[in-house]
């Protein structure tokens, strides 16, 4: 008779696409699947990152048994580097997993610190009381696994990020069989992506693209730039092989990228054809319609090698006429107005642009509805949980497991940092732990509160009014009319009125106030109310307003 309860708390990727993040816990021992970042919102500005609240684990660290990482996309391991001091645990991947987290954790000296443990794409580690098995899964990158976690309460099936593709570019198919014997045997949950549970149908196989590649390659009249995300080994394979095919050399661009590459080719990740790699300085000469670069900045990241040569900015590549830019990536939601904007750069300066839109130049990595439904008849399991996506996402999931015959009661639609306990018969909902966003802003991690936001929101709105008020530093009384200062509000010249009518009114209530001497708290709140009714009825904005007292 067992009678605790397995505990399943979400940290991440539930109810938002990005810093996927789940524990699970039974007893004494607690382990972690995926510790990844989400990219900002464009409101959240001047933030680089956002990474999960991991308060629960803190508090809890010495229950803590090891990290699992389902495959290498920066939103299930992007974390890391940043959390990395507080979870002081071994971390199990799969070999190429293992080395783009590597790659990360070098950029910011933290691989010295990292216990890295390689399992094999069917492999199993024992965490505990947790029995982890790997089985492989597509997706869009290679070494991609899903997982297969025995526990004291029953078997569970977390499906990592995954699609069905029976003709993959790299690595194996999902496992397919292996499921099928676990859903006979009695799987007590599925967790499985939601990422594209609104699509109806299949997801177009990896060979689609290749297909694509192959045309542009034919056809483009002169060079030919491929931007995608540097964890993309499989579709660097693609354009590798694309290229072989049509006779281009391949040159790899910008840091992140030959980074990747170069790993990707000691693991044996990535296959090139000897002599078919030139290095930068050695493309001139090569026959324009016989060259391919191969970059990052799909998602119009502004230090980017492709945003760098959109602004003619980049040191060694400048676009010429007859170039073809193809953008092999789908803008990640919140990124498209800086991908159109590069876009457009390119256009202007004469290149050719193919993107997702207008050329099947990118397949998504997510199972579609089809998909979802082969995996949950597969598997029947007791209960259900719909993982990775927007709540919508989660919905629709959940009304797909209803349709292939999960009771709505076994099914749980969780949010970040609801708490799922489970025994072998009954589940339920019993709590919530801390789980918001850490903003990650420059180096510096944590302290960027949403009361920091707000402000910088204020200020790329409405701009901000400094007032400096001179006070006499024996008696304390106010030295002349006040001074204002204004960035980003108003153009000074114009509303030159306004501001010296401003500097009267809080003259004004300072010498109103003379008599009963305040303190500088009671003051500078006084002026920013003062100022904030004026500037309002004034602009109809609001700018932040900033009292200074200089004593003289
Ligand atoms: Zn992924
Ligand atoms: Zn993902």
């Amino acid at each position: 008779m067992i009678k605790s309860r397995l505990k399943i708390i979400p940290l991440g990727g539930l109810g938002e696409i990005g810093k996927n993040m789940m524990l699970m816990e039974y007893e004494d021992d607690i382990i972690i699947i995926d510790v990844g970042l989400m990219f900002p919102e464009e409101e959240m500005l001047g933030i680089d990152l956002v990474i999960p609240d991991i308060s629960y684990l803190r508090e809890r660290r010495e229950k803590i048994r090891g990290i699992i990482i389902t495959h290498g996309h920066e939103d299930h391991t992007g974390a890391l580097p940043y959390l990395l001091p507080d979870l002081d645990v071994p971390i199990y991947s799969t070999k190429l997993t293992q080395g783009l987290i590597s790659v990360k954790l070098k950029e910011r000296r933290r691989f010295s610190e990292a216990k890295l443990k390689t399992v094999p794409p069917s492999g199993t580690v024992t965490l505990g009381k947790f029995k982890v098995e790997f089985f492989p899964v597509c997706h869009s990158i290679p070494d991609a696994v899903g997982l297969v976690i025995h526990t004291p309460v029953g078997i569970i099936i977390h499906s990592g990020d995954f699609k069905i593709d029976y003709t993959p570019v790299s690595g194996k198919p999902t496992d397919l069989s292996r499921l099928a014997q676990l859903g006979a045997q009695g799987v007590l949950l599925l967790l499985s992506d939601s990422t594209y549970a609104e699509l109806p149908g299949y997801t177009p196989s990896e060979k689609v693209v290749g297909e694509a590649l192959d045309n542009i390659m034919a056809d483009a009249p002169g060079r030919v730039i491929i931007a995608t995300f540097a964890s993309l080994v499989s579709r660097v394979q693609q354009i590798i092989d694309s290229a072989a095919k049509y006779q281009r050399r391949v040159c790899v661009v910008g840091r992140s990228m030959s980074d990747m590459v170069r790993m990707a080719l000691e693991l044996g990740y990535l296959n090139a054809p000897e002599g078919i790699l030139v290095r930068i300085d050695e493309v001139r000469g090569i026959p324009r319609d016989k060259i391919v670069f191969i970059t990052t900045g799909s998602q119009g990241e502004p230090t980017s090698a492709l945003v760098r040569i959109a602004n003619r900015d980049h040191r060694q590549l400048h676009i010429l006429r007859g170039d073809t830019v193809v953008l092999s990536a789908s803008p990640i939601p919140g990124n498209e107005a800086v991908i159109y904007r590069t876009v457009d750069n390119l256009f202007k300066q004469g290149a050719q642009v193919l993107y997702s839109k207008v050329t099947p130049v990118h397949v998504h990595g997510h199972a579609s509805q089809e998909e979802l439904k082969l995996l949950l008849n597969l598997v029947k399991p007791r209960f259900f949980m719909p993982i990775h996506g927007e709540y919508r996402h989660l919905a629709f999931h959940a009304q797909l497991a209803q349709s292939v015959g999960i009771s709505k009661e076994n099914i749980f639609v969780l949010e970040d940092g609801d708490i799922l306990e489970l025994n072998q018969q009954t589940g339920k909902i019993t709590g919530k732990v801390s789980a918001g966003n850490v903003y990650v802003d420059g180096l510096s991690v944590g302290d960027i509160g949403t009361v920091v936001l707000r402000d910088r929101k204020m200020l790329s709105k409405d701009g901000i009014v400094m007032v400096i008020i001179a006070i006499n530093r024996q008696t304390g009384k106010l030295i002349g009319r006040p001074d204002i200062v204004s960035r980003g509000f108003v153009d000074t010249r114009e509303a030159r009125n306004m501001i010296e009518e401003s500097r009267n009114l809080v003259a004004r209530m300072l010498d109103h106030g003379r008599d009963h001497p305040a303190d500088w708290g009671f003051i500078s709140a006084k002026v920013r109310d003062v100022l904030n009714k004026f500037y309002y009825e004034q602009t109809k904005r609001r700018p932040m307003i900033l009292p200074f007292m200089v004593k003289v």
